[in-house]
């Protein structure tokens, strides 16, 4: 193989490569003065002058700028000084230095990062420094805007008590700010892991909380939930924890975060409203059963007498009197069903033959609507019969309540695949779309101009929800405003 040795470049080449090397110049090092000899293309630009105007003059003579826009360390002097007396590169990271701009006509606010190199002349003394410098504006403003939302996430993690936490679920490291200590009651300094934290909970709320929420994030992507934590004096906190997971290409979990927050005071506040309503509901209860038995007997006494004023009476203030056991009998359930004592007595029977029941019971109420339901196969189901007529009762009541009496109600029962679903629809004033998903949550109620005056508490389908997740079954609504609504619930067959 032949080698070239004729690598000698032809006439000034160095000088043009010189030129349009990235943001250098030249100087001598004949101090004070350091006489610059060359500068970039580049360099020019940046600085907005011209070759003609800087080549052969003094440095600090072109750029006084140098001397009086920098101090201390960063200053070009003290560098220069700096590269002859070491015989070393002295490079500045990252300092600042206003341009400016001939276009606009303002100086500009930059940020450089500089390298100083000593360049030996023939009697070995240090002759030249070789300045290259690099605009770095744009990364230094990126990184300040990442410490600013970083700060102030920080900020308002402190002021709001948030702690925050980061699950690498790939490599399993765990991260968690320094409030979440606190939180769970440990000592400064403490380590937590997933599983101390795990060990504050009870195996039921893992199992029917934590380890739930998980899969159900693992489809929707995010992830809240409430829970008792037991911290090491003894002493019960409730947390509230919220959190996204960060999917892989391949749809694979690799990253959960979120925040957690103590909220033990509002729920305290919370337990002792639902107490509340636990015993005033209780309270009541007991009166309001008598006077329905007087007014029962009352009737069957008037019956008798042929006053038809005093008999239709009594017949109204029977049907107030129902109604108004209906809402206790409803709080009640609500204050079970938040001490977690709601439970469901499972046992089989037919769904259609329910079903025609709660129709005629609600039919002794309703002189208004028609309700058409037309199966009478018998539809074998293993759940609360109690319960879920009670949730066929809401769906029918909330028809009758949310649509005018000139239009029919209409129930459907069939089997689709191993569950069987139950629809009630009316062809009343609907609900909007961002309204759907919330009417399952405890007190929301819609608010409509068409329903202001209708009487409610917002807790008959979130009832019916915890009823139906109880049996693993599904709740659900589609509706159209103007047009109407179908509330479906569907149950495993013979589950
Ligand atoms: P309540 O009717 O006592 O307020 P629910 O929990 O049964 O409580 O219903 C919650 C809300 O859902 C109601 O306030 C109403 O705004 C809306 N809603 C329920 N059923 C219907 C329906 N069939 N048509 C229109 N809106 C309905």
């Amino acid at each position: 193989m032949s080698v070239d040795t004729n690598y000698t470049l032809p006439g000034n080449i160095f000088q043009t490569i010189f030129e349009k090397s990235p943001g250098s110049i030249l100087v001598k090092t004949d101090l004070p003065r350091f006489t610059i000899l060359a500068a970039s293309d580049s360099y020019l630009r940046v600085t907005s002058t011209t070759r003609e105007a800087i080549l052969g003059k003094g440095f600090f003579e072109v750029f006084p700028d140098a001397e009086t826009q920098l101090i201390d360390e960063k200053a070009a002097r003290h560098v220069f000084t700096k590269v002859i007396n070491t015989g070393k590169i002295v490079d500045i990271p990252s300092y600042r230095y206003d341009v400016f701009n001939p276009d606009t006509g303002n100086r500009e606010l930059h940020h450089w990062s500089c390298s100083n190199v000593p360049i030996l002349g023939n009697d070995g003394e240090i002759a030249y420094i070789l300045n290259t410098i690099a605009d770095i504006t744009e990364e230094v403003k990126a990184k300040e805007n990442a410490m600013e939302s970083a700060s102030r996430l920080r900020l308002a993690t402190e002021v709001t008590g948030l702690a925050t936490w980061d699950i690498d679920l790939q490599h399993h490291g765990f991260y968690y700010s320094p409030r979440m200590v606190e939180i769970f009651g440990q000592p400064p300094g403490t380590v937590l892991t997933i599983g101390s934290m795990r060990s504050q909970m009870s195996a039921d709320d893992m199992q029917n909380i934590v380890r739930k929420s998980f899969k159900e994030a693992l489809i929707t992507g995010e992830h809240l939930y409430e829970i008792k934590i037991v911290w090491p004096d003894g002493s019960v906190h409730w947390i509230k924890t919220q959190g996204t997971i960060i999917f892989d290409g391949n749809k694979r979990a690799v990253r959960m975060l979120g925040t957690v927050l103590d909220i033990t005071e509002s729920k305290r506040d919370e337990i002792r409203k639902n107490d509340f309503i636990a015993m005033a509901s209780h309270e009541l209860k007991t009166p309001l059963t008598s006077l329905k038995t007087y007014i029962q007997l009352l009737a069957k006494k008037i019956s008798k007498s042929d006053d038809p004023f005093v008999s239709n009476a009594l017949a109204k203030a029977e049907n107030q009197v129902n109604k108004m056991s209906d809402l206790i009998y409803s709080f009640l359930d609500l204050s079970r069903l938040e001490a977690g004592k709601l439970s469901a007595k499972l046992q089989p029977f037919d769904i259609n033959k329910l079903i025609n029941e709660t129709i005629a019971d609600t039919n002794l109420v309703n002189n208004s609507h028609t309700i058409i339901f037309n199966s009478n196969e018998a539809i074998a189901v293993n759940a609360d019969r109690e319960r879920i007529g009670q949730v066929i009762s809401n769906f029918l009541g909330n028809a009758i309540k949310y649509s005018p009496k000139e239009y029919p109600i209409i129930v459907t029962c069939k089997i689709i695949g191993d569950s069987v679903q139950v629809a009630v629809t009316d062809y009343g004033i609907g609900i909007k779309q961002r309204d759907q998903e919330k009417l399952f949550q405890r007190f929301y109620r819609v608010e409509n101009e068409r329903a202001k005056n209708i009487s409610g508490f917002g807790i008959g389908l979130y009832l019916a929800s915890e009823i139906i997740q109880r049996h693993k079954g599904k709740i659900w609504v589609e509706s159209q405003e103007d047009a109407g609504s179908t509330f479906y619930f569907s149950l495993p067959v013979g589950s």
